[in-house]
């Protein structure tokens, strides 16, 4: 755990979150800042910063939270929608937290640009 970290914080119940679900190695947040109606963060509870952070040790964590975030989309009722997942990495990739987090959107049409 980076001991300045919001998202470790809120991972460890240190600091409250709208903490929807998780398993031994990830958990999701609600965004508190939603850009959709469904918008969702899922990370681990490890300390990773960045996705340029992972390697082929941790594919069983990108597993999980790509199959966390599936089964999340199933419950809000996206998987016949459709969703977007997305991962910002760095400054200029638009990651405002360092710790690693995945965003699920979707319950509205989404632009096709990503910038
Ligand atoms: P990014 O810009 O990709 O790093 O995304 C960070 C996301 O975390 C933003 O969408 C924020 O709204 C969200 N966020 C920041 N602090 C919190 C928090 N305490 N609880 C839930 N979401 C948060």
């Amino acid at each position: 755990m980076a001991s300045d970290c919001i998202f470790c914080k809120i991972g460890s119940g240190e600091v409250q979150g709208d903490v929807l679900d998780h398993d031994d190695k990830v958990f999701v947040l609600r965004d508190i800042n939603p850009q959709a109606p469904v918008h969702l963060l899922i990370m681990p509870f490890e300390h990773v910063a960045t996705v340029a952070d992972l390697d082929d040790s941790h594919a069983d964590l990108v597993g999980r939270m790509v199959s966390m975030a599936n089964q999340m989309a199933v419950r809000e009722g996206l998987i016949e929608r459709g969703y977007r997942l997305a991962i910002n990495c760095g400054k200029e990739g638009g990651q405002s937290v360092d710790h690693l987090h995945m965003h699920l959107l979707g319950g509205r049409q989404l632009s096709g640009a990503l910038g």
